[in-house]
């Protein structure tokens, strides 16, 4: 490109690990190294990088209890059931790193249900941070994205606590808020909403939006298998044109042709060294 095509290349305000992440990570590789490795039930976050790095100090992802071979697991950030942790604890140590906004979901679906409350997840009913928090409800509710599942319900429960996974969109939360308002609000009910959505991914999406209406091409760097990043990447590509990536070796030259603004940005459990080989390559190949 000569130097006067060269594109804008611009890192969105916020990228990297959140704190959520920053912290399990940090738990695992003091565990793992202490101990020369560490068994954790599920993978640690939804990244292949960070996993193929803490792989390397002995750190093994395992999917079932059944497989675990040490007497000491690490649960993920994303949190368990209170079920699942028994479970666990009866036969060995289990060191957890839910995370403190994962937490908040958790105890608010335990004191709605202990309330009286079905509990509704706004949620992926397959994620295991959202069957996690179901479990904390005791089997007091349901997880959907689709007010139909609540209306549905039959009776309609009189009380209703309504709560969200932390990693969706704050704007689709309230658009769901008010359809369960919609249908539910009869005679003698009660609704009581409690937004568990994470502040860093708030500002997260709030940032990687503000570029995305700049930019002529974003780029969110992230696992496919990422919650979060596929939030942030579907809450952008309606603005612009989108890629999610999970390294630099997936940009495509085609993609950079002819654009003025380039965005980056990241999904909370990308490390910002992933980031910044996206950024360093993406000026080496609009270099003049
Ligand atoms: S995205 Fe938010 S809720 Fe999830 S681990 Fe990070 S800080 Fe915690």
């Amino acid at each position: 490109m000569t130097p006067k095509n060269r594109p804008v290349i611009e890192k969105a305000a916020r990228t990297g690990f959140c704190f959520g992440v920053r912290r399990a990570i940090n738990i695992l590789e003091k565990v793992a190294r202490e101990r020369g490795g560490v068994e954790t039930l599920g993978a640690v976050v939804h990244n292949q990088q960070v996993l193929q790095k803490l792989a390397e100090i002995g750190v093994k992802a395992v999917d079932n209890i059944e497989d675990i071979q040490g007497d000491t697991v690490v649960t993920s950030s994303h949190g368990v059931s209170p079920d699942l942790e028994e479970k666990l604890r009866a036969r060995r140590e289990v060191i957890s790193t839910t995370c403190h906004d994962v937490r908040r979901a958790q105890t608010a679906a335990a004191k709605l249900a202990q309330s009286g409350f079905f509990v509704i997840v706004y949620g992926d009913a397959g994620h295991p941070e959202v069957k996690g928090i179901l479990g904390w409800a005791k089997g007091k509710g349901l997880a959907t994205t689709d007010e139909k599942a609540v209306s549905a319900l039959d009776p309609l429960p009189r009380k209703l606590g309504v709560l969200s996974q932390t990693t969706q969109v704050p704007a689709h939360f309230a658009d769901f808020v008010k359809k369960i308002i919609d249908l539910a609000l009869i005679k003698n009910s009660e609704i009581h909403i409690i937004d568990t959505i994470c502040h860093d991914l708030r500002e997260r999406q709030a940032a990687a939006l503000e570029l995305a209406h700049r930019a002529d091409l974003l780029l969110v760097v992230g696992g496919r298998s990422s919650a979060n990043t596929s939030r942030i990447a579907g809450l952008c590509s309606p603005v612009t044109e989108t890629h999610l990536i999970e390294t630099a070796a997936d940009i495509r030259p085609a993609w950079l042709a002819g654009k003025k603004h380039v965005g980056v940005t990241s999904g909370a459990s990308t490390a910002e060294d992933t980031v910044e080989e996206v950024m360093k390559k993406l000026e080496e190949m609009t270099a003049p």
